[in-house]
């Protein structure tokens, strides 16, 4: 299991082809880092990664010069820290060139520094902060992630990085994740000891992501404003063929996406992201893309990487990819199952079953408690997924609902709910499962439990599946809000057993109390409102719901308690989402608004008078009229809303543009959408579904 930092590049053995052969070439993975400096300079940063002491000035600037040199023979003239900012973009960067003067000799010198390496200094209050930095205060910083391997992009070495206030509070997505990760490894360890493990030293988070992504034509992309300032459709009919059919998932690519799909893989591979699984998703034009999981902040780096080179590559092959979670409406969208685990430095997965009696009840114990995790914070849970764009998807028919419970499969829900009234904490999992196909098909090994693909959460056999981020998120900060849940209830379980309550006793109160977030049934349906109700789970509908749960006095006392917010923090994290939120919508409905009076009123009202002109009755030329007359009037409404958008405060705008501008630009895009289908093609002033998601397959 991997508890170490990089993947490293695999020993050359026979002969790898020409497109895996360059694997890791432009990471500074563990295995090149050893190999480049003396081993006391690689041990002494062995100790700065581990203790988060900076190390003394002579290692550091040896190291970062062997770093240079390595970053030169690969092309590099200059560096930059990579950091992700709360509101984005996803990652920021400043490029710097190895470029200093001698003053002694006044001779310009191609030089990194160690200090250069470690960290950057710059303007923090240009970011959203929430009230963090005023102008007047504005220095921030970014600190080299030792965590995650620097990496050369063009002729860049990047630098992957936390960004903090000069008063050490998170300004980025990262920070809140090792912190949440250290709470994790803390009460995780106390736990361990519990059940009367005392050799392992460390508990970590290990993450697999599933990217899910559209590829269109890029023209054709640019001739859709919508899709330019906002990155989803704001109009558009469902295409002609949607994914009725659905044959698109796992069918064969065409040979386009094919060949764009093996150049941006052979990208990925050469800067150490461990790309194993690419298919077609439901979706036409929709495709996926999944690594080897990694601990949990290698892997929120490599998604954000993975995501620049598919959108660098698509630029190459006049393709445009997009991410939002819901770019087309009435087909699928785009999420990213991040695959969730907990795994130790003795080589255990803290969600395996096991076999003896003693990784049985250590299974159930973390069971319970991330139980207890969803049962009790499900809010953060749901924080985290939350974005405008998410919103759209979650509870659509086609992603995990807004509430968040915890699937188990039906045996091990069935073993989990005997075990308050007394039923054996220990035995699950036993038997293996066979599936009988027929000669000359060999009997297949079947997991023990079915999948449910309408969970937000379910077990996998071995990890979890956080199946509610959404295609465009960071999954630093959702993974932080699971990291979060599970270490509060690691720590309120390790409590109570340091009061003198039997483990065993522990585990079932803690089962006993928290089952009402165990749902095995269908989550698209009816029953798990009701299931909800009963069981007085969260359900926070929207976005700005649920960020105004983050400063609740249980969030506020759980993110303090554990270190991973102060609770000026919080505060300003909340605002910083609810500023976000307010601002995306502000902006689609202003190019909502731009679209219809510019755009299609224009045409439609052109349409209208051509039919009314043309001599001839009938229904169509009626229905055009009176569809051009509606539209007038959404537009004044919607405009008039517009002009009414609060501005102070970060939970009224929110809320305004959640109840009041979102159902009205649904509205005037009905019409929009009706007029799609009757006013003349040739008019017509955008590309339409059929055309984007069609032409370049
Ligand atoms: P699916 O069939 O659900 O689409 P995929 O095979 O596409 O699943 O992706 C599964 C992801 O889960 C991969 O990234 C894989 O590396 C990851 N994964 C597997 N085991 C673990 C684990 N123990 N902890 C975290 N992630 C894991
Ligand atoms: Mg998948």
């Amino acid at each position: 299991m991997q508890t170490h930092y990089t993947h490293e590049a695999p020993k050359q053995g026979t002969p790898l082809p020409q497109a895996l052969a360059n694997i890791n070439a432009k990471v500074l993975d563990d295995g090149t880092l050893k190999k480049l400096v003396d081993p006391d300079i690689y041990y002494a940063f062995e100790r700065c990664r581990t203790t988060g002491k900076p190390m003394d000035k002579k290692d550091a600037n040896a190291l970062a010069t062997s770093i240079r040199e390595w970053a030169q023979s690969k092309g590099c003239i200059g560096y930059s820290h990579w950091f992700s900012p709360i509101r984005g973009p996803l990652h920021g960067e400043k490029l710097e060139t190895f470029m200093a003067v001698d003053f002694e000799t006044d001779q310009l010198i191609v030089d990194l520094t160690g200090l250069e390496l470690f960290q950057t200094e710059t303007d923090g209050s240009s970011f959203p902060n929430g009230g963090l930095r005023e102008t007047h205060e504005a220095a921030a910083y970014m600190g080299w992630d030792t965590g995650s391997p620097p990496f050369v992009y063009g002729q860049t070495l990047y630098i992957p990085s936390a960004f903090v206030s000069w008063t050490g509070e998170a300004l980025d997505q990262k920070t809140p994740l090792f912190r949440a990760d250290a709470a994790v490894n803390k009460q995780g360890l106390r736990l361990l000891r519990h059940l009367g493990d005392s050799k392992t030293e460390k508990v970590v988070c290990n993450v697999g992501w599933e990217q899910e992504f559209f590829l269109i034509d890029r023209e054709k992309y640019l001739a859709r404003p919508d899709l330019v300032a906002t990155g989803r459709t704001l109009v558009g009919q469902t295409p002609l063929r949607g994914q009725e059919q659905s044959t698109n998932y796992f069918g064969k690519m065409s040979p386009r996406v094919r060949r764009y799909l093996d150049e941006a893989r052979e990208k990925m591979w050469e800067l150490g992201i461990s790309i194993d699984c690419a298919h077609n998703e439901v979706a036409p034009a929709q495709h996926e893309l999944s690594p080897i999981f990694a601990l949990a902040n290698l892997a929120a780096d490599t998604n954000i990487l993975a995501m620049e080179v598919l959108r660098d590559v698509a630029f190459d092959h006049g393709l445009a990819v997009l991410f939002h979670e819901k770019p087309f409406a009435g087909i699928n969208g785009n999420g990213k199952h991040s695959n969730w685990g907990l795994n130790t430095d003795t080589g255990a997965n803290l969600f395996v079953p096991g076999e003896t009696p003693h990784e049985n009840r250590r299974f159930i114990a973390f069971v319970a408690a991330l139980l207890r995790g969803v049962n009790k914070h499900g809010d953060l849970l749901r924080c985290g997924v939350s974005s405008a764009g998410n919103d759209h998807r979650l509870g659509a028919q086609e992603a995990p609902p807004a509430i968040i419970t915890l699937y188990l499969g039906k045996l091990l829900e069935e073993h989990v709910k005997k075990i308050p009234a007394g039923g054996e904490i220990t035995g699950y999992g036993a038997e293996n499962k066979y599936i009988e196909v027929s000669s000359p098909v060999a009997d297949i090994k079947a997991n023990l439990e079915d999948r449910n693909r309408t969970a937000p959460f379910p077990w996998c056999g071995n990890r979890f599946e956080f199946r509610a981020v959404g295609g465009n998120q960071h999954i630093a900060f959702p993974l932080a809000m699971v990291n979060a849940a599970i270490a509060e209830s690691l720590k309120h379980m390790c409590d109570e057993m340091d009061a003198g309550k039997e483990v065993d006793e522990v585990i079932r109160a803690t089962i006993e109390e928290n089952q009402g977030a165990l749902f095995g049934g269908d989550g698209y349906s009816q029953e798990l409102y009701e299931f909800a109700a009963k069981s007085e789970l969260f359900h926070l509908k929207s976005s700005p719901e649920a960020y105004l749960q983050l400063t609740s006095d249980k969030n506020v006392r759980l993110f303090t308690e554990l270190g991973i917010f102060n609770e000026r923090e919080i505060q300003a994290r909340q605002n910083v989402l609810l500023e976000a939120f307010a601002t995306d919508l502000w902006v689609e409905t202003r190019t909502l608004l731009h679209i219809l009076q510019t755009r299609i009123l224009p045409v439609a009202m052109e349409d209208a008078r051509l039919g009314e002109n043309s001599g001839f009755t009938s229904k169509l030329i009626d229905k055009k009229r009176d569809a051009v007359q509606r539209l007038f009037g959404e537009v004044d409404q919607l405009s008039e809303a517009f002009d009414g958008f609060p501005e102070e405060d970060p939970a009224r705008t929110a809320l305004y543009a959640q109840e009041t501008l979102k159902p009205l630009m649904e509205s005037a895009r009905a019409v929009a959408d009706q007029l799609e289908g009757i006013v003349d093609r040739r008019l017509w002033p955008f590309p339409t579904y059929s055309e984007l998601l069609h032409a370049h397959q």
